[in-house]
């Protein structure tokens, strides 16, 4: 199954350089919700409660809709002190927006976090932003950010990736700086043209790892992961292991799964490969743990799943 309505990517960005300011427009112009109306029905639905935890557990990450294609944006955290935790998130997605400040270039402080996404062969888009500033130096830009990534390895793909100017603060993007930007479609055309969908298989027993943790006093714990396989329903039980450490297992129940929605968590009924999810119910539930059908046997190793050729042995 490859979910071409679904696009996962990261922002990689040094503080300042305009990645709020960018993802608010993009969530401005990026449409709304598909299923806006039963959105809606759902929620008036719901007591008070539930509906302050739909919107009071929001973290940093978001989506935006464009073109009938749903595009998670999962915040990075900045700095290599996070080691472990960088890579979790970015297991999460299938490509990076590389933003760049076009007069400040390439700072050292993202270089850890690009070089991990790198690792995990992720394809890049480089975003040069604030072009609007009249201090850009957009060519030089550019080369900084070629050598950084021959330093750092790249692929010949990654070597070739794409980049898009934009004015995150004019809501503007365009792929040569002398065409004016009308708006943020060359951006938005680029995640879905560059970036791969995810694909998995949506009938084999459901797998997700916990990339991260949240917290919410009404629900308690949250496990925010991605479905690397099989399908997984709101209520439903599953087996909570951790592959590095056999010991580990225990069966949980899912009480409330939510997907993200613009700036919101929305209560969602089933969720299938390549969705990103948060899940409460699981009291201890830590990141790296894996929750997987209730009768697998053990969980598959990351590296197993993510090539879709390796025959699944459940
Ligand atoms: P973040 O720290 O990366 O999230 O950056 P922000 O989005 O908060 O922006 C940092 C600063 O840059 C703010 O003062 C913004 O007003 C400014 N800024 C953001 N986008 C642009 C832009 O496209 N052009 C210019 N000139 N300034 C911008």
């Amino acid at each position: 199954m490859i979910r071409k309505d679904l696009r996962n990517i990261a922002i990689v960005a040094h503080v300042d350089h305009g990645k709020t300011t960018l993802v608010d427009e993009m969530l401005k112009q990026g449409g709304a919700f598909r299923e806006n109306q039963v959105v809606e029905d759902r929620v008036m639905d719901n007591n008070d409660l539930e509906r302050e935890r739909g919107i009071t557990i929001l973290a940093k990450n978001t989506s935006a809709f464009y073109e009938g294609v749903k595009i998670n944006i999962i915040d990075t955290p900045g700095h290599a002190d996070f080691g472990g935790e960088v890579e979790r998130v970015l297991k999460m997605v299938d490509g990076i927006l590389l933003l760049v400040d076009s007069f400040e270039g390439c700072m050292p402080q993202t270089r850890f976090v690009l070089q991990k996404a790198m690792e995990l062969g992720h394809k890049i888009i480089v975003v040069v932003n604030k072009i609007d500033r009249p201090d850009a130096r957009l060519y030089e830009i550019e080369d900084e950010v070629l050598e950084l990534l021959m330093d750092l390895n790249a692929t010949e793909e990654q070597l070739d990736s794409p980049v898009v100017y934009c004015s995150g603060r004019a809501g503007t993007a365009t792929y040569a700086p002398e065409v004016p930007g009308k708006d943020l479609r060359p951006l938005f055309d680029k995640i879905l043209e560059h970036i791969d969908p995810p694909a998995g298989e949506e009938e084999s027993p459901f797998q997700m790892m916990v990339s991260a943790i949240d917290y919410n006093e009404y629900v308690g714990r949250i496990a925010i992961g991605r479905v690397t396989r099989g399908t997984v329903k709101q209520g439903q039980e599953v087996m909570v292991c951790d592959y590095h450490n056999p010991d580990t297992k225990y069966k949980g129940k899912i009480v409330n799964m939510y997907e993200i929605n613009g700036l919101n968590r929305i209560a969602c009924e089933t969720a299938t490969v390549g969705d990103i999810i948060c899940i409460s119910g699981i009291e201890n539930i830590t990141i790296g743990e894996t929750l997987c059908a209730p009768d697998a046997l053990e969980p598959l190793p990351f590296s197993k799943i993510s090539q879709p050729t390796v025959q699944m042995t459940f």
